[in-house]
């Protein structure tokens, strides 16, 4: 798909999680924004799906690894006709809703993995990446997951062991924005040097603005081309990104727009009112 059409999706992935947010009074739009052209690249241009059909055996899987971001997940896998007619009322977060606060496989069609207990998904992606060779199946395994959330140990158990198992069936984003729930990642943990990270476990490791549709869509050819370990596409993000407003602060890690600022993001992202 072309770049200014992803571009464009993107923004409307954006706009659709706020007003998932706005409407359903909760939720983490901050996160959800940061990755939302990670997400735009990965369900329109890249990934091997069917929304007919959610459970394909041949399908690429993917893994919201930093489930809070939910929204934006939401958003793109409604526009892809995975229920049908688009969604207009998620109903984020009600009691007995499709659209939990945190991705739920058995209740949602297209969900892969429950998630939003922070650090799971690579170690399970890699599980998930483990059964392809096994069963000599030619799919990826996508994954997003925080910089904050790279505090969990059980990240770095997963990321050795897909480097054992060499998985370049398995492809990691980082969401590198600076900042978590509590604060700033630098402040918390003491550096943000997750390139470098990877890189002593044996990954193959790029660094690129995660908000350049051109940059997500080459590393991905990259990536797929390193042959015998897994790979991992650190993205420089601004948590936010879209709406002045919510850029870089972390006030809106969760958060409700208000009424006026609803309509300033209808105005900006390119929605009517
Ligand atoms: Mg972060």
């Amino acid at each position: 798909m072309k770049v200014e059409e992803l571009k464009r999706i993107a923004d409307h992935l954006r706009l659709t999680a706020v007003e998932m947010v706005y409407k359903g009074k909760d939720g983490h739009p901050g996160p959800a924004l940061s990755i939302a052209d990670i997400i735009a690249v990965l369900y329109f241009d890249e990934m091997r799906i069917d929304p007919e059909n959610p459970e394909w055996e041949d399908r690429d899987r993917f893994v919201l690894s930093k489930g809070h971001a939910c929204p934006i997940y939401y958003a793109a896998l409604s526009e892809k006709g995975y229920f049908g007619e688009k969604i207009k009322d998620f109903k984020l977060r009600a009691l007995g809703s499709m659209f939990q606060g945190h991705p739920v496989m058995n209740k949602t069609r297209g969900v892969d993995m429950t998630s939003g207990s922070l650090g799971n998904g690579i170690a399970i992606a890699a599980g998930m990446a483990i059964a392809g060779k096994y069963r000599k199946k030619d799919y990826n395994v996508f994954v997003i997951t925080g910089d904050g959330e790279l505090q969990e140990g059980i990240c770095w158990e997963g990321i050795n062991t897909a480097a054992a198992h060499h998985l370049d069936n398995l492809i990691v984003f980082v969401d590198k924005n600076g900042w978590q729930s509590g604060g700033s990642v630098v402040d918390t943990i003491g550096s943000n040097n997750v390139r470098e990270r990877f890189e002593v476990f044996g990954w193959h490791a790029q660094e690129i603005d995660g908000h350049n549709i051109e940059e997500i869509k080459a590393a991905i050819q990259t990536a797929k081309q390193a042959k015998g370990k897994p790979s991992v596409i650190v993205c420089d993000c601004i948590k936010g990104k879209g709406l002045p407003f919510m850029e870089n602060n972390n006030a809106w890690h969760k958060g409700v727009p208000s009424e006026e600022q609803y309509k300033e993001a209808v105005k900006i992202l390119g929605g009517e009112s």
